[in-house]
């Protein structure tokens, strides 16, 4: 008898991983670390490489390039582990045939394929949706890739900037309801971590280069409070130091941003803000292909149980910023998702353990931030999901756990230890 092919030739499960950054990539590590070489492994992203996006803040403030320091190559590690990468651009998802369409990305004029899939894992991540921002183009600034991190540091360290007042906040963010449990909330900002650490780690520059001092910087946000992913009782520890003690000024209630000019900010709510830099973070929007599938919930975000496979299509998970249960959007929950469809994959094909015990998505927000002067702030929090953990401290330790996990990720590619969340959490804690 000849042996079962699968619908493009093959004798394995075919997992296509869509997207390499930091959930895609750990999954696809993860993947082939608990199915061995029990499936055939395909990763495609649009670039050969991942960027190391959460420390972009902290090397444009000390003048490094981003593009140098935290472009990581994944190609070899993906290589030792027999997984192809296919660079190419995700067009279409044909649901029912289980095909996806691409476009190769190396050269313009590339004919679009199709590659077939038993186990479809989306991570592609959002669309930052900087183009949704009048006056961004011209007279905005932001931190979340290479380009724009080095638009801002030419802006900074060439001399354009005079010592002006500075603007830093985020677009307002639209969840989907559909699939979504209670007890995750609606959030008015995608990820908004990124702000208090901008405005720390630029009060350290401004005050290093003797440009200004805190009192230059206003934050604001949509709602009251700023960061309420964190907890609002860490939230007002914050801002009781960046705006009592330090001078900072809190602009709450803003709802969403109108328009950037060459003055400042306005709002969609009340008056604007002067500013002569404006750093930004937009809307996290669903790619638009995603939106007219029929797994996506209202606004384009992948629909997931606690597993992170479509009730509809259960050979279909999401894992990251994509997936609509990713609130706030933060790589540290990739990463989580990403270990946790390793496993469902796995134990699909009898490959996990009894004594092995299945993960559930059970979201906390960590995140270190930047504070300049060799130091970063720490939170470890759970309360926005009703959680009774809300932990924030500062200090160098928590600086140099900042850039050891970087140094981790980039040793590993990807594939950090499991023990290495928990030593993270004992060691800050
Ligand atoms: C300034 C800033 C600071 C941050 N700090 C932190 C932090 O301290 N801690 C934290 O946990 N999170 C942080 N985040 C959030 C974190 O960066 C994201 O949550 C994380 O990058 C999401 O990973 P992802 O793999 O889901 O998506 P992404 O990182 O967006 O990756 C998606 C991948 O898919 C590829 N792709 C997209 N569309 C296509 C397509 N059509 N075809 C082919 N390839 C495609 C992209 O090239 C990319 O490689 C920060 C974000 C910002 C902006």
């Amino acid at each position: 008898m000849s042996e079962k092919q699968g619908k493009d030739g093959r004798a394995k499960p075919h997992v296509l991983i869509l997207g390499s950054n930091f959930g895609g990539l750990t999954a696809a590590r993860f993947i082939r670390e608990k199915c061995k070489d029990n499936v055939d492994i395909t990763v495609v992203d649009r670039k050969p490489y991942l960027i190391f996006i959460p420390n972009i803040p902290l090397e444009v403030f000390a003048n490094n390039d981003p593009a140098a320091n935290l472009h990581m190559e994944f190609y070899k590690f993906l290589k030792a582990d027999k997984s192809v990468f296919l660079q190419a651009e995700v067009k279409d998802i044909d649901i029912e045939s289980k095909y996806v369409s691409m476009v190769p990305t190396e050269r313009p004029g590339a004919a679009e394929e199709m590659i077939h899939y038993d186990y479809l894992v989306i991570a592609l991540g959002a669309k930052l949706a900087y183009d949704d921002l009048p006056g961004f183009a011209e007279y905005g600034h932001a931190v979340s890739d290479s380009y724009y991190g080095n638009k801002l540091r030419r802006y900074l360290f060439g001399g354009q900037y005079k010592g002006g007042p500075i603007a830093v906040g985020t677009a307002r963010f639209t969840m989907g309801k559909k699939g979504r449990p209670d007890w995750i909330p609606d959030m008015t900002s995608a990820c908004e971590g990124p702000p208090l650490e901008i405005s720390l780690g630029l009060t350290a520059l401004l005050e290093e280069r003797k440009w200004g001092t805190a009192k230059n910087i206003t934050l604001f946000t949509q709602g009251e409070w700023i960061a309420e992913d964190a907890g609002v009782p860490l939230v007002k520890e914050f801002l009781g130091m960046a705006v009592d003690k330090m001078g900072m000024t809190y602009k709450p209630n803003t709802y969403d941003i109108k328009e950037i000019t060459k003055d400042g900010i306005e709002f969609v709510n009340g008056p604007s803000v002067e500013a002569e830099l404006k750093i930004v973070l937009p809307n996290w929007k669903a790619h638009d292909f995603l939106k007219k599938l029929p797994i996506t919930d209202e606004v384009g975000f992948i629909v997931t149980d606690l597993n992170m496979r479509n009730p509809d299509y259960p050979e279909i998970m999401a894992v990251g910023d994509c997936a609509a249960i990713t609130a706030p959007k933060l790589g540290g929950i990739g990463d989580m998702q990403a270990r946790i469809v390793a496993q469902q994959i796995a134990n699909d094909l009898g490959m996990i353990k009894p004594s092995e015990e299945m993960m559930v998505f059970n979201p906390v927000v960590m995140c270190f931030g930047d504070m300049g002067h060799h130091k970063a702030f720490y939170i470890h929090s759970n309360l926005i999901y009703g959680g009774k953990t809300g932990i924030m401290k500062m200090g160098h330790k928590y600086y140099d756990m900042k850039m050891g996990f970087k140094e981790a990720y980039f040793l590993t590619g990807g594939k950090t230890p499991g023990w290495g969340v928990r030593l993270t959490e004992i060691l800050g804690d």
